[in-house]
């Protein structure tokens, strides 16, 4: 005689009931929960609690010199809106520089221009609208024009000047530019090639002399971003800072952060693609998440369609991480022995 099998689950009954489409559905529900709703990781998921544990990050110096490398214009609010006004609070110069002019995200520019086949033109002045954005952020995070740089290189083609267009200029396919053309960039005219984005950013670690970099990690989804990471490590190798060096993601994989929209009381989480980094977290005062989301509602060029994915940014806590890459634990495990090693001694 057999045990009666255990009473299946009524939920569980009912899906099999339902079948594939059944499961689908269920799918969709739970990942569109786990995308919009705080409470699905506060039950499930604990990584706020990991947050919790994260060490503190230390606090900023009088006098020292702090640069924020942006890919593009909002990524130095999104990233470190919080950490501008702390510095600045501590009484650190904080200066930004922008790489590219955000021109070419065509769908923005298809709203913003309001046609449904964008060209150079639209795309050009949507950049021309994000650079002004930038400073105007800027402002409101409390770093002055003077500390600004706006690079003006492609949006969307970083990667192709590191690698293909180091010495041969690139032309951007949205703007049909080959060479830099916002207003007010630090270098007009430069031609879109790798060599002179690095001597742009020579010129403004020259100019800037800082004691901290914050730049992307090399774990972040978006090429542009992963592109001035390596640039960053690179140009800071060469002078040997690359210790002044702080890591943060914005394009974090698997829809991080979650949950999508405004919710100032939920901490940022660790981006699943850069989980391994050793993150240290800042905690905001309400004022300053407050002033963060201000500065993020600056970019309406990009709230009106990311706006709940920008607004993901806007938590009780940044995160920093001091090194590029996880501890490798492969480098310390020796290796297997089998038999005596060459030129050893017998
Ligand atoms: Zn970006």
């Amino acid at each position: 005689m057999t045990a009666p099998p255990p009473p299946r689950k009524p939920w569980l009954a009912q899906l099999r009931r339902w079948g594939p489409p059944g499961l689908l559905a269920a799918l969709i529900v739970g990942l569109s929960a786990w995308i919009n709703l705080p409470v699905v990781d506060q039950v499930f998921g604990g990584s706020a609690r990991r947050v919790a544990g994260l060490p503190a990050l230390e606090a900023f110096r009088a006098g020292q010199r702090v640069l924020i490398l942006s890919p593009h214009p909002d990524d130095e609010t999104l990233c470190c809106a919080g950490l501008i006004q702390q510095a600045r609070a501590a009484g650190a110069r904080v200066s930004i520089a922008w790489i590219t002019a955000g021109d070419g995200f065509e769908f923005d520019a298809a709203l913003t221009q309001r046609t449904l086949r964008p060209g150079a033109r639209n795309l050009r002045a949507l950049g021309e609208t994000r650079v002004l954005e930038a400073r105007r952020a800027a402002a409101v995070l409390g770093v002055p024009a003077a500390q600004t740089y706006m690079l003006g290189y492609p949006d969307g083609g970083l990667l192709r000047l590191f690698t293909l267009h180091y010495a041969t200029p690139y032309r951007a396919p949205r703007t049909d530019a080959a060479a830099v053309y916002v207003k007010g960039a630090l270098s007009p005219g430069a031609p879109y090639t790798g060599q002179a984005l690095e001597a742009d950013l020579r010129r403004v670690l020259d100019k800037v002399q800082p004691d901290l970099v914050l730049a992307p990690a090399p774990q972040d989804f978006h090429s542009d971003h992963r592109t001035v990471s390596y640039l960053a490590l690179r140009l800071l190798a060469e002078t040997r800072q690359e210790n002044r060096l702080r890591f943060w993601v914005v394009h974090g994989g698997l829809e991080w952060p979650v949950p999508k929209g405004l919710h100032p009381e939920q901490p940022l989480t660790v981006p699943p693609l850069a989980s391994g980094l050793p993150w240290q977290r800042a905690s905001l005062t309400p004022e300053q998440v407050g002033r963060k989301l201000e500065a993020v509602n600056i970019y309406r060029t990009q709230t009106r369609i990311l706006g709940r994915f920008m607004h993901a940014f806007v938590r009780r806590n940044e995160l920093l991480s001091p090194v590029a890459l996880p501890p490798d634990p492969g480098h310390l495990t020796p290796e297997p022995e089998s038999g005596p090693r060459p030129g050893a001694a017998p």
